[in-house]
């Protein structure tokens, strides 16, 4: 396998640590630089051995990088790039964890001079954990890592990132970059901005105590608070940046949303028995496709680092 050398990696959270530590269990001897915007962060990186060697500037990380991976915020993409584009290894391969993809390339790609390798890519693994500390060495096993190539984009160059993430423990799949916005806005974005909705819901409603949502959240509140927690830096920016399919989907809820309001009016359970009965089966699939297990989750277990 071809096997990179040395990996840069440009912001040194919750992403960035994973992939650290999941290189290390897969016996990667690649270098590992990184660095992020602070110097706190940048610490404890180098504390925690994420990095072989860190450094004050995304400009100093990259230079001799033979892969360098954007692990920043979506809306600090566009400045990472223009700042390191001018230190790129010729002939390396620049790629992004990003959760949206258009607004990435979009940002990006104007950067990237032509002996550069630019392939978009979004594992499918995330927690609302944030940090350096946050990572854990499991966190892309049987997730699915999707690759955006872009039209140009070299066929060998595409092979090598999958086995990269491979290694990692992902399953890979390449994907055209407006269909993955559209899949994400489904799966992952929408769903998030309705959790933030519900919480926000029940910490508008003063008739019920905070005391009460807090003490019976298990009955189903607890679950959405979980994703509610995400981080608001990068929520903010898949919100500004994933605009269009977020729309889309949010009309497409609202349609539904009123569609089981009518039938709750008007006492219309059959529309409803039929509504859940479909849901549940969807839940089943997820099961079924090794992306959950039936066990109750009475609070996750720590993954091991
Ligand atoms: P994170 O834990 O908050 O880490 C972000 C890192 O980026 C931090 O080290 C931060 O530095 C650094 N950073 C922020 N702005 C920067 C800038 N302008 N220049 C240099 N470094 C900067 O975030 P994450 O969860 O790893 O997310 C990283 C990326 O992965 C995002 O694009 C996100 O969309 C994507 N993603 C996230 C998930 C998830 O569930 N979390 C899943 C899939 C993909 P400081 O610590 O010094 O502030």
């Amino acid at each position: 396998m071809n096997r990179y050398k040395h990996v840069a990696l440009i912001g040194l959270g919750l992403l960035a640590s994973s992939i650290s530590l999941a290189m290390r269990r897969a016996d990667m001897t690649a270098r590992i630089t990184g660095t992020a915007r602070s110097k706190a962060t940048r610490d404890t990186a180098l504390e925690l051995g994420l990095v072989d060697a860190v450094f004050d500037t995304a400009a100093e990380a990259v230079k001799g990088a033979d892969l360098v991976i954007l692990c920043v915020p979506v809306g600090a993409m566009g400045a990472v790039a223009a700042e390191i584009a001018p230190h790129l290894n010729p002939g390396c391969t620049l790629t992004d964890v990003g959760s949206v993809k258009r607004a990435v390339v979009a940002a990006v790609a104007q950067h990237v001079p032509e002996n550069i390798h630019f392939i978009p890519a979004h594992p499918m693994a995330g927690t609302e954990k944030s940090g350096p500390a946050a990572g854990f060495s499991s966190l892309f096993d049987n997730r699915w890592c999707l690759i955006t190539p872009l039209p140009e984009s070299d066929p060998a160059a595409v092979e090598r990132l999958a086995t990269f993430w491979t290694a990692l423990g992902a399953n890979v799949e390449e994907m055209e970059i407006d269909h993955h916005d559209l899949v994400a806005a489904v799966i992952s974005h929408t769903p998030h901005l309705i959790a933030y909705t519900m919480v926000g819901v029940a910490d508008g409603m003063n008739r019920v105590a905070k005391t009460e949502v807090v003490n019976y959240s298990a009955a189903g509140f607890r679950d959405f608070t979980r994703i509610a927690a995400s981080d608001p830096t990068m929520w903010r920016d898949v919100f500004l940046s994933n605009k269009d399919a977020t729309l889309e989907v949010l009309g497409r809820f609202t349609e539904e949303l009123l569609a089981l309001q009518r039938a709750i009016r008007l006492g219309d359970g059959d529309f409803l028995f039929d509504y859940f009965t479909r849901t549940r089966a969807i839940r089943r699939s997820i099961i079924d496709a090794g992306q959950d297990t039936e066990a109750p989750d009475f609070g996750r277990i720590k993954p091991e680092k």
